[in-house]
Formats: C-alpha cells, structure tokens, sequence
C-alpha cells in the first residue's frame, strides 16, 4: 500500500481530502499536521479508527519532523495542505505565513530531494496545493490561465506564490517530480468559522449582523470543496510532473450575491420565526442582517479561473453546483453547531480581523 504524507490533514480542504481518499483508493496517509487554531483532530473524527490513517502533530517548518516522517513512511507522494490561509491574519501578522508557507514548504522539497537520493524516483509526486490568489486581481473581463503571471497582493498571496516558485524551482534544478494546482474559493463542511461562507452561516443562526467588505462587489469563482479534492486525486494520478494545474467552479458571484443566497436558503430551512436569537435582536429576515463594513485594504476586485486545462488532461470538471453545494453546507453547520462552537472555544469570536491594527465583523477567503 502506497503512503501518502498529507500535510494539513487536519484542517479544512485537507480533512475533507483524507475522508475521500481513504474511501476511495488504497493508499495509507500519514498526516502531519501542527493543529493551529484551524486544525482540529475532531475533524478527523470519521475516520480516526481507519486502520490506514496515521496522524502526526508537528510543524512542517520543523526539519527533524519531516526528514524523520520521509525516512520512516517513504511516502510516494506528498500533498501539501499546511499553510496559513486566511488573508486578514496575514495583514495582522505576516510572520507565520512566512514561516509556514514558504519555509514549510522549502523543508517538504529538501526532504523529498534529500530522500529520492536515495531511493527509486518512479511514481514519486509532491503536489503543492495552491490558489487563485497567486494570480492577483482581474478587471470585469478575463480568466487566469496556467500561463497567466503570479502577481499576489496580500501577505498571504506573496507567500504562497513564493513557496510555488519554490516548487518549480526544484522541479527545474533536481527533477523533482512536482505538482502544483492553483484552486479558487472552496466552501463546505468543515471550514473553519472565519472564511466569507461559515462566518455568515453561523451569524445568521445567533441574530448577529453579516459584515460584508466595502459594496460586496468583488467576485470570487467558488467551488465545492469534494469537487476539488476529486481533482487532487486527479492531478496526483494522471498530472504530468512540473506542471501546474487550475481548478475552479465556473460559478463566479459577488460575496453580495452568496450572502443573498445563503439568506435565501436559511430563509427556508430555519426562517427568522423559529430563530429565537434573530427574534430576540428584532429581525424579520435574514436579509436585514447585512451590514456592509469598512473595505479590506488591497481587496482584490475579480478572480475568475479558466478550467478547460484540467477537463482536458486530467478529464475533471465541477459536478456540485453553487446552489445545491451552498445548501448542502448550510444543513452541514446548522447539523454541526457543537463542531462549531468547540473549533472556535478560546480561540476566536468572529470579531473582524485585517484592519492592519485597527478593529471593528470577519470574512473570506
Ligand atoms: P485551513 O486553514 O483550514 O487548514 C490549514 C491546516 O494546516 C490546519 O490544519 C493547520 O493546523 C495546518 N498547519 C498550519 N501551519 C502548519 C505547520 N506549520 N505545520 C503543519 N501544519 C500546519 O486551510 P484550508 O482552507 O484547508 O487550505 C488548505 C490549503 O489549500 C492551503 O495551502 C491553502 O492555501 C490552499 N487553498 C485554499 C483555498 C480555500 O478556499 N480554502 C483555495 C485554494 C487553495
């Protein structure tokens, strides 16, 4: 049986990788992750008796920790999820997003180097699981395309871009073979209760207001987030190594737009009527809670992601639409309230972050 190291394992788009791939191939996984305040091994409660998962806590910026787990598991493929994620974090406090993002990711390709040396190379993948952020900003027209320039404009952007050079670089210099995949906005179960999907969710269920940044123009493409590990598992099996792949969903919206329609299904599946704590804060629709905010500096208008590479090569397209896959979430949250509260016990409120010091709400990706 093939190891895969997942890294990230434990957080969002990673846990919900680990559940497909163990239903849906052989492979062991060993995950390693450092349970940051959005990594939790309850989210991995499903499967945390699987007789091929193994879990590690630990730090892939650590390079004793990873050179140990590449000698003990020899994994065929490495898949990296670890990262600092959030963009406001990252204009509070870049530091960890330099030192986990870049750094993390330098130790992963020096370990895989290092331990390829030493052994047959064949079938070896490292996929890097990157974002459309690298990308930066689109007007009204346009997608990114696989050719298109890394040109990030936030923190958290820069330095995810910088470990996808990383990447390269170690693909062109010592033939590793890499993977990399650039992914728009992923929304679904398990995400942790800060990005633009939960957060909205959640204040809705406690009659709290739906801080939305500056008019709620800007356009995100959005995707399930089963459809994109359906494409990880895709880009690992038949990807060609040093290339670079985009997935998206093909459903670009507003965040104005995704918070009305998230409205639009609690409407109907938990109306403001059988919401005591709307009730309570004196609110007839979910719709009255929008309160538009003070905008996220550098804010990126538009991205947009051109998909017609990975239908072609690796044969994946979006199966999940916005609206069932946005229904399919709420449910999820409105089922999951204890995962909710235990994720965010001590260590966050909701309270709005990315104002580079100043406070005030929450969102996004
Ligand atoms: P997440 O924040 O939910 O999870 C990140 C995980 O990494 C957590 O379990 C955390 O504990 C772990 N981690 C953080 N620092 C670590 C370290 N130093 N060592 C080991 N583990 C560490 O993030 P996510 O939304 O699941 O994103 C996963 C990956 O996908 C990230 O690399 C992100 O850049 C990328 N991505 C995310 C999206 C999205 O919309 N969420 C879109 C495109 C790409």
């Amino acid at each position: 049986m093939p190891n895969l190291l997942v890294t990230g394992g434990a957080g969002f788009i990673g846990s919900n990788f680990v559940r497909l791939t163990l239903a849906e191939t052989e492979h062991r996984i060993v995950v390693l992750d450092r349970l940051t305040y959005a990594g939790h091994r309850i989210n991995l409660a499903e499967v945390e008796d699987h007789p091929r998962l193994v879990f590690h806590q630990g730090d892939i910026a650590d390079r004793e920790t990873v050179r140990r787990l590449y000698r003990e598991y020899e994994p065929l493929a490495v898949v990296n999820f670890a990262a600092e994620s959030h963009v406001d974090r990252s204009i509070d406090g870049p530091d960890e997003f330099v030192r986990t993002n870049i750094v993390g990711t330098f130790e992963l390709l020096e370990a895989a180097r290092r331990s390829l040396a030493a052994r047959p190379r064949d079938g070896f993948r490292m996929l890097q699981v990157s974002t459309d952020e690298d990308y930066g900003s689109l007007g009204k027209e346009g997608r990114f395309e696989e050719t298109t320039p890394y040109a990030p404009n936030s923190p958290y952007a820069a330095s995810k871009a910088a470990a996808d050079h990383l990447v390269r670089a170690y693909n062109r210099t010592y033939s590793l073979p890499t993977l990399t995949t650039n992914c728009s906005n992923n929304y679904g179960p398990f995400q942790y209760p800060e990005k633009l999907v939960p957060l909205m969710i959640l204040n809705a269920v406690e009659g709290r207001s739906l801080p939305i940044y500056g008019d709620g123009s800007n356009v995100r493409d959005w995707l399930f987030v089963e459809d994109h590990c359906r494409g990880l598992l895709a880009a690992l099996e038949r990807g060609t190594p040093g290339e670079t792949y985009n997935f998206g969903g093909e459903a670009e919206r507003t965040n104005l737009e995704v918070v009305q329609t998230l409205c639009g299904i609690l409407e109907e599946i938990h109306p403001p009527t059988d919401n005591e704590a709307a009730a309570e804060a004196g609110y007839e629709s979910y719709d009255e809670m929008i309160e538009f905010v003070t905008d996220r500096p550098g804010h990126d208008r538009r991205y947009a992601m051109e998909i017609s590479k990975v239908e072609r090569e690796l044969g994946w397209s979006p199966t999940v639409s916005f609206e069932k896959g946005l229904r399919r979430t709420v449910e999820w949250y409105l089922e999951n309230l204890a995962w909710c509260r235990a994720v965010q016990q001590d260590s966050y409120d909701r309270r709005r972050l990315g104002l580079d010091g100043a406070a005030s709400g929450g969102e996004e990706a």
